[in-house]
C-alpha cells in the first residue's frame, strides 16, 4: 500500500527542465563546487545523476521502460542526498520525487532493499545482530539507565550494534549535563533505510510498533545521537504516516543551551587543533540544522572550526544514504573518500559529524584512501573534553 499521488507525482516529475545543474554546477556565490556525489564517482553516464533518474523514472512509470532489475538501477545508485534538490531551480523537489518512484515501483526486483527490510524485520535491525546486545553499552557505564522516563535516548541500530563508543558517550555528556534519561530495554530499528528505499510499507508497520514503545516509556522527549533517525522520528513518522510523535531533538541541539549557559563545562584540547564539520545530509539539509554543531565546536576552547570548500545546504554527501552503501558499497566508499579529501586540503585534525552511519562510511573512505584524519563523532568529542 502506499499514499503516494500517483497524479501529483508524475506532475512533479514533469517540472524538470532538463538543464542538467544538477550534475556538476559551480556556484561560488551559494557555495556549490559540484553537486552529484554518485556522477562524480561513477561512469558519468546520464542516468548517473538525477536528471537522467528522472527519465528513466518517467519512463518505467508510463510502461515505455520495461519494469527489470536492471532498468531500474539508477533509481537506486542515489544517495537520497538532496544536493540536487538544494540546486534546482524547478518548482519540484527532484530527490523526494525518487524517493516516492522507489516506494512506487517497489515491485521491481531489488535484492539489497528487501534484504534489509527482512531483517529489520526478523532482527529488528539492519544488521542482522541479536537484538538483545544493544543495550550491552550500557553494562559497564558506571550508572543505571532506567527503561522508562520523561526524556529517552534513542540509540538507533548504528550506534547501538556496530559504534557502542558514541551511545556511551552520549551517555557520559548527559549524565555530566545533568539530564535523567532512559533507554528503551528492546529498542527497535527507526525505519529510515525502508523508507529511503521504497519499503514504506514494512515501514509504516515498524513505525507504529516503534512509537508504541517510545510511549510505553512514558516519553515526553525524545533524543537521538543519529541523523537518519532525527529526520525519520521528527519527520518522516508524521509527515508520512500521520503519527503523533512526541518531541524529537539530536542530542546537539538538546546539548547547546547547557553548553551556552556552562551548565556542561568544556575543557580546552592540550595543543590548537583544527576541527571541520561534516553536515549530515539528513539533519542539515533535510532538518535545516547547520549552526548548532558548529556553535557547539566553537565552545570548545583551544578549537578552530574550519569549513570545507562544500558545506551547509551545499555540502557533499559521505555517500552512505539512500541506501547506496548496500546497493553499491564501492561508489559509497569512493564518496567518503571525496570528503576526506576536501577535509585534508582545509588542514583539518579532525572531522566531526553527528550520525554514526556517515561516521563508519567516511572511516571506510579515509582506510581506502589512507587517510590519517581523524574522523569522530561529536558526543565523543564532547565526552572526551568534559571537565
Ligand atoms: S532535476 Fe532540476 S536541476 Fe536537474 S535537470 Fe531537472 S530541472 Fe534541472
Ligand atoms: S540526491 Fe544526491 S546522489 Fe542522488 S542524484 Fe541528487 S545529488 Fe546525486
Amino acid at each position: 500500500m502506499t499514499d503516494v499521488d500517483m497524479d501529483e507525482l508524475m506532475e512533479n516529475l514533469a517540472q524538470c527542465r532538463r538543464c542538467g545543474i544538477c550534475r556538476n554546477a559551480v556556484y561560488e556565490d551559494r557555495g556549490f563546487n559540484g553537486v552529484c556525489p554518485v556522477w562524480k564517482n561513477s561512469s558519468g553516464f546520464e542516468t548517473s545523476f538525477m536528471r537522467g533518474r528522472l527519465q528513466v523514472a518517467i519512463a518505467l512509470l508510463e510502461g515505455r521502460l520495461e519494469k527489470t532489475a536492471e532498468n531500474a538501477e539508477s533509481l537506486y545508485t542515489c544517495t537520497l542526498c538532496g544536493n540536487c534538490t538544494a540546486i534546482c531551480a524547478a518548482e519540484f523537489d527532484p530527490t523526494r520525487c525518487l524517493e516516492n518512484v522507489r516506494e512506487i515501483l517497489n515491485e521491481i526486483p531489488n535484492e539489497s532493499r528487501d534484504e534489509i527490510a527482512k531483517k529489520i524485520q526478523i532482527y529488528n535491525n539492519p544488521y542482522s545482530e541479536n537484538n538483545s546486545s544493544r543495550r550491552s553499552w550500557a553494562v559497564d557505564i558506571g550508572f543505571d539507565i532506567p527503561s522508562t522516563g520523561e526524556v529517552l535516548y534513542f540509540t538507533g541500530c548504528t550506534a547501538g550494534l556496530k559504534l557502542p563508543e558514541t551511545a556511551k558517550s552520549t551517555a557520559h555528556v548527559l549524565r555530566a549535563a545533568g539530564v535523567d534519561f532512559a533507554v528503551l530495554e528492546d529498542e527497535p530499528c527507526c525505519g529510515s533505510v525502508m523508507i529511503r528505499t521504497g519499503r514504506s510499507d514494512s515501514a509504516r508497520e515498524n513505525a507504529k510498533r516503534v512509537l508504541e514503545k517510545i510511549r510505553n516509556s512514558g516519553a515526553e522527549t525524545v533524543i537521538v545521537s543519529c541523523a537518519g533517525c532525527l529526520k525519520t522520528l521528527r519527520e518522516d513518522y508524521n509527515e508520512r504516516f500521520g503519527l503523533d510523535m512526541p518531541k524529537v531533538l539530536h542530542v546537539i541541539e538538546y546539548l547547546l543551551p547547557m553548553i551556552q549557559n556552562k551548565k556542561l563545562k568544556l575543557k580546552p584540547f592540550e595543543k590548537p587543533v583544527k576541527i571541520s564539520w561534516h553536515d549530515p545530509c539528513h539533519m542539515g539539509r533535510a532538518l535545516g540544522i547547520y549552526e548548532e554543531p558548529r556553535e557547539i565546536i566553537r565552545a570548545i576552547p583551544n578549537v578552530e572550526l574550519v569549513e570545507m570548500d562544500t558545506n551547509r545546504a551545499a555540502t557533499m554527501c559521505c555517500g552512505a544514504g539512500g541506501g547506496l552503501r548496500s546497493y553499491d558499497g564501492e561508489i559509497a566508499k569512493k564518496i567518503a573518500s571525496d570528503r576526506i579529501k576536501s577535509a585534508q586540503e582545509i588542514g583539518a585534525d579532525i572531522l566531526a559529524t553527528a550520525c554514526p552511519f556517515c561516521e563508519h562510511n567516511l572511516k571506510d573512505g579515509a582506510e581506502r584512501i589512507e587517510s590519517k584524519i581523524k574522523i569522530v563523532d561529536i558526543l565523543d568529542l564532547l565526552s572526551q573534553q568534559l571537565e
